[in-house]
């Protein structure tokens, strides 16, 4: 029997029973107008997701998060792990703009677009169905020990699991090494093979155990509705000024009812396990399960639709609903300010990294001629789309510009250096200078690195030498 306040058994959640122990839920399907919709976006969004990593631009996968070498590359652009300011604005763009949404629709988000609800709801779930048959199977299944049909059902979900665990790695491995390394052995990419098998394990246990209890008690976001959701953000709701009393059975003459039936179909569909009558609850996931539900009772008993459907907070009680609001106002302007920096800084952002350091522990060392010599290092990342050639040359000493350029000489093996899109190069050297720039042991250089398409870099970089003083 689905839960109910009148029931006299009260749950602290929709998914334990009152001794403690799990109970399953075995939703109903309802199929009506929000779930055909809801069906055709779940499914072009997990052929998007299966698809993406196949998608070439500018020659490179649409989405390639390579952990391994710090490069994220999104729709034709790579940001390296130096791009924290574009990182930055990036996330907090995200967060206002998942704010803005919510605080405009709802849970629009949970019960149409998050992966955790689209594979259950509309994979996991059907496959399910289809191998164990409908909500009274299943029940009974439930109470039998192990058997066949459930044993299938742990194979097949064991099998998408790892399918979708795969199309997850090659988010980051890109799929031409994924491609190779499934026809390789596992110990030719152990670490590779234990995140797929960690993953495949993670998602297995979830969509065959955890299931709803994600959205109930794991998913952050589901905890922080009740500060991002105000009384005139989008709800699904229960009208109960027209529900009310809701009543079973055949019309008595002259007792007051209201148009619900209480014949609990909302409830048997709820993936969460609530009844929507009860009010907003954090558990509901704004699916749309229960307006579906509702819908095709209404239909039979020839009432109007809608005694369950998108509302409001104020709305269910009876108030206006206001859509301009203070939130609803600063959150796009924020978001405005913030698309336009982070656009700002992506279009003027390097096309080339530059950094400069000394090894560890290196001083100075004199050359027969007397001239002075620092060790450096010289990392230049490529960052541009094209290949370029980049070169390094000392400009500047503490404070003016060189007079006598040959003077100075910046001797490594790796430069100049032609780096491919993406390519880095740590060019290992040193900085040769006469003995007279030094004073009390220091002298400051300018190293300029320039790049053929223009690029322009320039960074001080202090010398150790011998202690005189300058004239
Ligand atoms: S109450 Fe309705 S909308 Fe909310 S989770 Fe349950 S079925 Fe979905
Ligand atoms: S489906 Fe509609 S009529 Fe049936 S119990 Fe739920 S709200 Fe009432």
């Amino acid at each position: 029997m689905p839960h109910s306040p009148k029931d006299g058994n009260e749950r602290v959640l929709s998914t334990l029973n009152a001794d403690g122990t799990r109970r399953w839920l075995r939703p109903k399907p309802s199929c009506g107008r929000f779930h055909g919709r809801r069906r055709v976006f779940g499914w072009f969004l997990i052929v998007l997701f299966v698809s993406l990593p196949y998608i070439p631009i500018n020659g490179k996968p649409a989405i390639l998060l390579d952990i391994l070498k710090r490069e994220f590359t999104l729709f034709g652009k790579t940001f390296l792990a130096t791009d924290t300011l574009l990182l930055m604005l990036f996330v907090m763009t995200l967060l206002v703009a998942i704010f803005l949404l919510t605080a405009v629709f709802g849970r629009v988000w949970c019960g149409w677009a998050c992966p955790q609800t689209v594979y259950l709801e509309l994979l996991f779930r059907p496959l399910e169905r289809w191998i164990e048959g409908g909500h009274a199977q299943q029940k009974k299944l439930d109470k039998e020990g192990p058997n066949g049909r459930r044993l299938l059902r742990h194979f097949v979900f064991f099998a998408v699991s790892m399918f979708i665990a795969h199309v997850f790695l090659a988010y980051f491995v890109g799929v031409d090494t994924l491609a190779l390394w499934v026809r390789q052995s596992p110990f030719d990419h152990p670490f590779a093979f234990l995140v797929m098998g960690g993953v495949t394990l993670g998602m297995f246990f979830d969509f065959t155990y955890f299931r709803e209890q994600t959205c109930i008690v794991a998913c952050p976001y589901g905890r922080l509705q009740s500060v991002l959701l105000d009384r005139d953000s989008l709800i699904v709701g229960y009208d109960a000024k027209r529900g009310e009393p809701r009543k079973r059975g055949k019309l008595v003459a002259d007792e007051p009812r209201g148009d619900c039936v209480d014949c609990f179909k909302c409830v048997a569909t709820c993936p969460t396990g609530i009844d929507i009558r009860d009010g907003l609850q954090m558990e509901c996931i704004h699916c749309t399960q229960c307006i579906d539900a509702c819908d095709s009772v209404m239909d039979r008993i020839g009432k109007p639709r809608g005694l369950i459907g998108y509302s409001s907070q104020n709305a269910v009680s009876g108030q206006k609903t206001r859509f301009v609001r203070p939130r609803v106002v600063l959150y796009p302007l924020l978001l405005a300010g913030l698309l336009t920096i982070f656009v700002t800084a992506l279009v003027n952002k390097d096309t080339a990294d530059v950094s400069i350091v000394r090894p560890p522990g290196a001083t100075f060392g004199i050359t027969p001629s007397g001239d002075i010599t620092n060790r450096i290092k010289i990392r230049v990342t490529n960052r541009s789309e094209t290949s370029q050639t980049y070169q390094a040359l000392v400009v500047g000493v503490s404070g003016a510009e060189v007079d006598r350029p040959g003077e100075f000489r910046i001797l490594s093996a790796e430069l100049p250096a032609t780096l491919g899109s993406g390519e880095s190069v740590l060019a290992e050297g040193f900085v040769a200078t006469p003995p007279h720039v030094f004073d009390k042991g220091r002298a400051t250089v300018t190293i300029r690195v320039v790049g053929e398409d223009g690029f322009n870099s320039e960074v001080d970089y202090q010398l150790l030498g011998p202690w005189t003083l300058r004239k």
